[in-house]
């Protein structure tokens, strides 16, 4: 985490974030009453993976909440520019 960030939206914060962390829980529900019946492996075949990032960010002055890559890769092109 020692990752410079860069805002893609306000384009001027480097400093201010708020990092959530993203936790997985796959679950098998009861179709009518709702309750989790069961808390599933994340290797179980039946059940499509979650592919998506396990760190988004949101920044500390805008609001704007995304993925953490994306305020990685915008803080390195504006380091190149
Ligand atoms: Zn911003």
């Amino acid at each position: 985490m020692t990752t410079s960030y860069l805002c893609p939206a306000c384009g001027t914060n480097r400093s201010r974030f708020n990092i959530i962390e993203q936790v997985i829980h796959a679950v098998k529900k009861d179709p009518q009453t709702g309750v989790i019946l069961e808390y599933l492996s994340p290797d179980d075949p039946l059940q499509y993976k979650y592919q998506g990032p396990l760190r988004r960010v949101q920044c500390g002055i805008c609001g704007m909440i995304e993925a953490e890559d994306l305020f990685i890769h915008h803080a390195e092109r504006q380091k190149q520019n």
